[in-house]
């Protein structure tokens, strides 16, 4: 099972699953996958749970990915400049290409955080899922 149990929402977020029953997939792809990155279910495989409410629903992921990757590049850099002393264009460097790897997971949880803040967890549901 490891750390973190299947019913928080952590494990949903991270895992990129089904905000409501914690087993459905979100994208088609596997997680770090180049292939069709964007590409979302309309529903959830299993619990049929809606992944677009309204329209632009995932405007506020936006906000969480703006988070996510500001805070991240400036502390690489400063940990890459500061800590293991690379010059200022070398730390800009690594941080483009770490960027462009982990681009599509950034965007990834942060549509999947999104839908876990506005989506609740439901036991039931997810009873009834792993049973069928
Ligand atoms: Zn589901």
């Amino acid at each position: 099972m490891g750390i973190v149990k299947r019913s928080s929402k952590i494990y949903s977020t991270f895992n990129l699953k089904c905000p409501r029953c914690h087993q459905g997939d979100l994208f088609f792809t596997p997680t770090f996958s180049f292939r069709k990155p964007f590409d979302m279910h309309k529903n959830c495989p299993l619990c049929q749970q809606d992944y677009e409410p309204e329209p632009g629903f995932y405007y506020g992921a936006m906000f969480i990915s703006y988070i996510i990757t500001g805070f991240f590049c400036l502390g690489f850099t400063m940990f890459l400049h500061w800590v293991l002393g690379l010059s200022i264009a070398t730390s800009f460097g690594i941080l483009l290409a770490v960027c462009a790897i982990f681009f599509v997971y950034i965007f990834r949880v942060a549509r999947s955080g999104w839908i876990n803040l506005n989506v609740r967890y439901d036991p039931q549901k997810a009873k009834l899922v792993s049973n069928e």
